[in-house]
């Protein structure tokens, strides 16, 4: 037996001793996983869960050990995701900490920053949230204008980020700050982690259509940050802040793979309902072949992450082409909701009571959930813009 399928084995072994049973099938509902943090107060089952995986280092399998992780290949974290997949099981941790935060630090933190920082996320005890956009600096991520000033070995932090998700409910932000106003702008900018729960620190919740809310404004108020949880150098930031935005569109990317694999099988599913159709060809051609054309994107799409996920195996950092995922993912998502509204008729626009089941309910807030996708992360057109200019090397850039 090669060592990847002797892997597969203990990890069945593994899923079948310690996941909890009320947690299979749970990633097709609402239930993301768990986001750890200070304030969290798991479901027990949901504890359970992260606790044996945490025992058996399979919450940052990659990660090398010294910091928590699990010092495992790709390869053998495909095999831990598939199995997930699988059984539709969510992953024991999520959040940006594991993936955006978690890789920049492990890339261009101090010593002291990862095994600081490092281990407590993967204990779960440290939930993130990304400081980045601001009232007027959103594609144009540059103009921020958030001021660091240094005085001693400190910086004295005033200024408001937006669109900060779940900064109420996290424990740290890595933000960008500008911290000199005499340079380029790019060439003004740091990135700092800063303690929510240092003095001066506020956030405010701001509602959504999809009736979810996970956006605050985050607002700083003479807040003091020591210079050593500067990540990289002072005025240096923006290169930092690059990398962790290819591990943010890669990581969406990923998700979004995920999350689309087997659409086509619930879409059609739920069209033989609605269309009376138990078996053969479904009888309406346009809808058969919109949902044909979906499956075989998707299926594409997910190849095209796997390269990917390939190459950064093989030491390459996710850098401009995480755009092309960002934004061709965002696309197949909001073609798969549009669809299961569709297929859905008029129970399709279901918001509450009884006459709606759960699946009409979902859908209609997966559909508006995804009017955000070809938004957050950087926008579509900016990902083209990118793509256009670091990718193909239009426009003056460079491939
Ligand atoms: C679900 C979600 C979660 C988010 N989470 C976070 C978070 O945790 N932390 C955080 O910091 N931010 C977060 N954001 C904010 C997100 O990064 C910004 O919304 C995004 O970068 C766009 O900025 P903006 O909203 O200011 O739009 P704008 O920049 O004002 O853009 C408005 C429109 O103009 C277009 N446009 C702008 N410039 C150009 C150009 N040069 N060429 C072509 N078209 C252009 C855009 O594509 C867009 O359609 C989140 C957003 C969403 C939707």
């Amino acid at each position: 037996m090669s060592d990847i399928q002797s892997f597969r084995e203990s990890v069945r072994a593994f899923i079948a001793e310690h996941a909890p049973k009320s947690l299979y099938g749970a990633r097709r509902g609402r239930f993301d996983g768990y986001w750890g943090g200070r304030k969290a107060q798991p479901e027990p089952d949901v504890k359970r869960w992260f606790e044996a995986a945490l025992e058996r280092r399979l919450i940052a399998p990659t990660w090398p050990q010294e910091f928590g992780g699990g010092g495992l290949s790709r390869d053998h974290v495909l095999v831990w995701e598939e199995e997930l997949t699988a059984l539709a099981l969510p992953p024991p941790l999520v959040g940006v900490g594991l993936t955006m935060i978690g890789p920049t630090l492990l890339d261009y933190g101090t010593e002291q920053q990862k095994r600081e920082h490092l281990p407590r996320i993967v204990r779960g005890e440290v939930r993130w949230a990304q400081g980045y956009s601001e009232p007027g600096a959103g594609s144009d991520l540059a103009s921020l204008s958030t001021r660091a000033v240094r005085e001693g070995d400190d910086f004295i932090i005033n200024g408001q980020k937006i669109w900060t998700t779940h900064a109420d409910k996290s424990d740290f932000i890595f933000a960008l700050v500008r911290t000199n106003t005499q340079v380029k702008k790019q060439l003004g900018i740091t990135f700092i982690l800063i303690d929510m729960e240092t003095p001066g620190v506020s956030t405010r919740p701001i509602d959504l259509i999809s009736g979810w809310s996970p956006f605050c404004e985050t607002f700083f108020d003479n807040v003091r940050v020591s210079a050593k949880n500067v990540v990289g150098n002072v005025d240096a930031g923006w290169t930092v802040a690059k990398a962790l935005l290819g591990y943010e569109r890669s990581m969406i990317g990923e998700a979004m793979s995920s999350e689309l694999d087997g659409a086509e099988r619930t879409l059609v599913a739920r069209a033989r309902q609605a269309l009376g159709a138990a078996a053969g060809p479904l009888p309406d051609p346009d809808l058969r072949r919109n949902i044909a054309e979906l499956a075989m994107d998707v299926e594409t799409f997910a190849f095209a992450v796997d390269r990917l996920r390939q190459t950064v195996q093989e030491g390459h950092k996710p850098g401009a082409e995480s755009s092309t995922l960002k934004v061709v993912g965002s696309d197949l998502k909001q073609r798969r909701w549009e669809l299961g509204v569709r297929v859905a008729g008029p129970d399709g626009l279901g918001w509450e009571g009884p006459s709606y089941d759960a699946a009409d309910l979902k859908t209609t807030r997966e559909w508006l959930r995804s009017r955000a996708n070809t938004i957050e992360g950087g926008t579509s057109e900016i990902q083209l813009n990118i793509i256009a200019k670091q990718v193909l090397g239009l426009g003056g850039g460079k491939p």
